[in-house]
Order: structure tokens, then C-alpha cells, then sequence
């Protein structure tokens, strides 16, 4: 069994008094060396604070999301290089998030990804099907075109990551059944391994929806499930403590 990887994703929450969670969070696993690989990724402006108070902790810090370009009149904008300058060593791409409020396209997350592995960050990389795609059956039909579409040539040569995050889960407190989970976690490998070969079976595949103290351990134990992307309960560091020891 491969270490899992927990990313906690801030979304549009954190000012600079958060930054106190992220130092629990590093003092909360002092004592007790994590068995996994912990990530946070906070609003781009907190992107160096948090790799300040993290420094000498195994805890890394990530993007939410990056513009395709390396740099240029793009107002408003953060790029790959700049996230990967402020500190951070990770990503998040092609979230629902950004995908239904801000219309980003399979095609835009590619070129996106493309970006994040110029700028050596590692790509998250964000799969999941709407809740009337998921009633009409449609999950592992919806994830698997999403895979073929966002990831580009080359990334199984690179250190990536893909999310599958169904929309229906996230911040609703439902969660898919624990066989819905591993059904479409082998569907989104063997999607993988189709776009991208055999290198691809080394990728984790991370669940995300509703990920919380007391339903981790049993979701991180489905197979394929290689780690979590948590968002509400990654703000307190109690909650995520709790969350990176299920793991
Ligand atoms: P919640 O854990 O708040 O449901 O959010 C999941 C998510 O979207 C993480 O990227």
C-alpha cells in the first residue's frame, strides 16, 4: 500500500489570522511523523505565509488553480511560475469549482496542466460528474471523458495526481457508497492508463466530497483510493489532524 496523499483545499476562505491553523497543523504532527504526504492549499495570497510557518515540517503547500501562461497581461491572473516561486510545490486544476463558475473546458485544464508541469508544480488534477449525471447513470461515463480530454501528452512522465470529486458531494455532507467510490476510482485508471500508459498506474487517485474526521478511514481504505482532497475540513487543523491520521 503506496502513502496516501491528503490536500486540504481552502477554496476562498483564509486571511492572515488562518495562518494560526496551519501552525497547529504543523504542531499537531510534531510528535507523531505522519504515514502520509500532506498538502494545503490556501488562497494564492497566503501561498508564502503558509510556506514560511510550514518550513521544517513535512507539510507542502499548493495552488488552487493557475493561468495557462507563464507570465503577460493576464490582470488578475496567477501563474504556475509564481505559485512555484511563493513556495508551492503542488497544484489543484480543473476543480468543479472552476470548471461550472468559471467555464474552463477539459481543453483549457490541459493546457493548464501543461503549465504546472513547465513550472514544475504537480498537478491535481479534478474529475466528477453533476448530480443528474450521477442519476442518470452517467458517473463513470462523465469522469472517463474528462480524463481523456484533461490530461496532456507527457504527464505520465511527471509526478501528478487526479481528484475525483462527484459535484453532488462537495459541501453537502453526501458522500457516494463506499462501492460507488471504488467503481469509478478503477474507471478513472483505466481512463488513465488508456490517455496516458502504463506509467499512469503510478498516479494517486484522490477522493474529495465530503471527506470528514469520521468517514476518512473507510473511503481511504477503498482500493484505488490514493489519498483525499478535503475542503471544509481542512480549515481547522483539528478536523485535518484527525482526517491525515485515518490515512
Ligand atoms: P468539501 O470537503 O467541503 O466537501 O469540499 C471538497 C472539495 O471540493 C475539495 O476540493
Amino acid at each position: 500500500q503506496s502513502v496516501k496523499l491528503i490536500v486540504g483545499n481552502w477554496k476562498m476562505h483564509g486571511v492572515s489570522a488562518d495562518v494560526s491553523e496551519a501552525l497547529a497543523l504543523k504542531e499537531g504532527l510534531a510528535g507523531a511523523p505522519p504515514s502520509c504526504r500532506i498538502a494545503l492549499c490556501p488562497p494564492a495570497t497566503l501561498t508564502d505565509r503558509l510556506r514560511r510557518v510550514l518550513a521544517d515540517s513535512a507539510v507542502e503547500v499548493g495552488g488552487q488553480d493557475c493561468h495557462e501562461k507563464a507570465s503577460g497581461a493576464f490582470t488578475g491572473s496567477v501563474s504556475a511560475d509564481m505559485l512555484a516561486d511563493a513556495g508551492a510545490t503542488l497544484v489543484i486544476l480543473g476543480h468543479s469549482e472552476r470548471r461550472a463558475a468559471f467555464g474552463e473546458t477539459d481543453a483549457d485544464v490541459a493546457a493548464k496542466v501543461e503549465a504546472a508541469m513547465a513550472a514544475g508544480l504537480e498537478p491535481i488534477v479534478c474529475v466528477g460528474e453533476t448530480l443528474e449525471q450521477h442519476e442518470a447513470g452517467q458517473a463513470v461515463a462523465v469522469v472517463s471523458a474528462q480524463i481523456a480530454g484533461s490530461l496532456p501528452d507527457g504527464l505520465s512522465e511527471r509526478d501528478f495526481a487526479v481528484a475525483y470529486e462527484p459535484v453532488w458531494a462537495i459541501g453537502t455532507g453526501l458522500t457516494p457508497t463506499l462501492e460507488q467510490i471504488a467503481e469509478v476510482h478503477a474507471a478513472i485508471r483505466t481512463a488513465m492508463i488508456q490517455r496516458l500508459g502504463e506509467p499512469a498506474r503510478r498516479a494517486p487517485i484522490l477522493y474529495g466530497g465530503s471527506v470528514k474526521p469520521d468517514n476518512a478511514a473507510e473511503i481511504l481504505a477503498v482500493p484505488e483510493v490514493g489519498g483525499a482532497l478535503v475542503g471544509g475540513a481542512s480549515l481547522k487543523a483539528d478536523d485535518f489532524l484527525k482526517i491525515v491520521h485515518a490515512a
